[in-house]
């Protein structure tokens, strides 16, 4: 363990302050992008930085990977890379005046192209639109704030008539509520996208408007076709994929609650509940869960958070997310080093008083029969040690991480940390709840990795003599075996 990336973000352990365990992400752009700011952002506990695929091309997004790891490097903290697939959003195009107001009761029609030349048309990026809608169909721009619906389709166009109406600008998103949309779920933009994200290593992929579990399935045989495992996160955003949820989560390798488009889509009433349902079924699958969306969205324009976004971030926490997330307010807003304070600052308060209270792996039973497997007693028994002995760590010698992932869904108080000989794994690890990764590449000497765990931790400061740490092993390691063995040290 040679090389001063290798313990990369573990500051925390070293200058033994609590590890937060829930993670942090923010949407990149100009804003956080700015040099200074993006060098704050990580130093302060930016955890992974999301590249939404909407908008730029792959020469800024290029640029913007570089500086993301140039800045991580120089720092001396890990970050995660997340590159969200746009997916079958569909826009409006490029308007006349770069805007235009659709008034109430008015008719317009929607005709597939990409630049508007009669005020009366407005043109949108989908050329099937007239096959799939129905008279009566709602329509909705502008993340819902415009309301309209069709009232005839010919061969050509769809007219539509404004329920509620306001200013449309160029380029923003159409949801179809009510419609079975014929798109694939990856499109052919999504398809070069994918191809740019894995020839630049990102760690993540998030792939939106997932309708159903053969989404997923589809998305990981074309990565998986490229020569890559990156895992791949669905979006949900998609009354179908609420329905579907635990189909989705069985084959997916983290869920996201996307509540502007699901709000959109299903009515912002009916998010606070698939927000819980959504989280209950990715600790039932043991898969990482983000909570995204306006979570500090005042926080665009303003320097301090109202009480209701704070309330909004601290039962994110309470009910279990793995990762919070910003959006406009990192991206674009005036104030994206504050957000990301106020979050930490949020998540730590939460997480000192959630600790007083009984730890998820205490509160859960085997239910229906379930019989325990050898890695889930293995996960429980490491909780319960490290947290009744107090440890500094539960330790985890883990190749591909899962064992790392089973642990963090049961919720120890205890930080987790992983090491792997796998820099692609010990990434990806960065959005797991309590995770934080060490490469080692003597992984596979078993016997020479466990015996000098203890003094390889103290030396880079993770621990000091007289701290506990559990650790989880498979030996043989060079055998390649699940995790089979745990081991109580006391720190020399
Ligand atoms: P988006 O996804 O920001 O890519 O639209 C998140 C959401 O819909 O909430
Ligand atoms: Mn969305």
């Amino acid at each position: 363990m040679s090389s001063a990336t290798s313990v990369q973000g573990l500051k925390d352990f070293r200058e033994n302050r609590a590890i937060r365990q829930c993670k942090i992400i923010a949407t990149m752009g100009p804003s956080a992008l700015k040099r200074e700011n993006l060098t704050t952002l990580i130093s302060n506990g930016l955890d992974i930085a999301r590249l939404n695929f909407s908008h730029g091309d792959h020469e800024s997004h290029l640029a913007n990977i570089q500086l993301i790891r140039s800045i991580s490097l120089a720092v001396g903290r890990r970050v995660t890379i997340l590159q969200d697939l746009q997916g079958p959003k569909i826009r409006c195009g490029k308007l006349l005046a770069d805007q235009m107001l659709l008034k109430s009761g008015e008719s317009y029609q929607l005709v597939f192209g990409s630049e508007q030349r009669d005020p009366a048309i407005i043109p949108i990026d989908y050329a099937g639109l007239v096959s799939d809608v129905k008279i009566g169909d709602l329509v909705m721009m502008d993340d819902g704030l415009l309301h309209l619906q069709v009232t005839s389709i010919s061969a050509q166009s769809v007219t539509v008539t404004v329920l509620e109406g306001g200013i449309l600008k160029n380029r923003k998103g159409i949801n179809f509520p009510n419609t079975i949309l014929s798109l694939p779920a990856m499109t052919e933009k999504d398809n070069r996208d994918l191809l740019f994200g894995i020839s630049h290593d990102v760690d993540i992929i998030a792939l939106s408007f997932v309708q159903t579990a053969r989404d997923v399935v589809r998305c990981k045989q074309i990565i998986r076709a490229l020569g890559s495992d990156v895992p791949v996160i669905a979006k949900i955003e998609k009354l179908s994929a609420v329905e579907a949820i635990e189909e989705i989560a069985a084959v997916a390798d983290g869920l996201m609650v996307a509540r502007g488009d699901l709000g959109v889509e299903c009515g912002v009433e009916r998010v606070p509940m698939f927000q819980r349902r959504i989280i209950a079924t990715a600790e039932k699958f043991a898969v990482p869960v983000i909570i995204a969306t306006q979570m500090l969205e005042s926080m665009i324009e303003n320097p301090r958070a109202s009480a209701a976004e704070v309330a909004d971030v601290a039962n994110g926490v309470l009910e279990g997310a793995d990762c919070l997330m910003l959006s406009a307010e990192a991206a674009t807003g005036k104030y994206p080093v504050q957000c990301v304070e106020k979050m930490d600052s949020i998540i730590r308060q939460v997480e000192s008083w959630s600790h007083t209270r009984t730890p998820r792996y205490l509160r859960r039973t085997a239910v229906d029969g379930h019989r325990w497997l050898d890695h889930e007693a293995i996960a429980r028994a490491a909780c319960e040690a490290a947290d009744t002995l107090g440890a500094r760590a539960i330790v985890c010698l883990t190749l591909t991480g899962s064992i790392a992932r089973l642990i963090a869904s049961w919720r120890p108080r205890t930080p987790i940390i992983a090491i792997s000989p796998r820099e692609d794994v010990i990434q990806r690890l960065g959005f797991t709840w309590g995770v934080f990764g060490m490469k080692n590449p003597l992984f596979y000497n078993t016997d020479v990795l466990l015996q000098e765990l203890p003094e390889v931790l103290k030396t880079y400061g993770v621990v000091k003599t007289g701290d506990m740490v559990v650790i989880t092993a498979g030996i043989p390691m060079s055998g390649m075996k699940p995790t089979n063995l745990i081991k109580i040290n006391r720190i020399p």
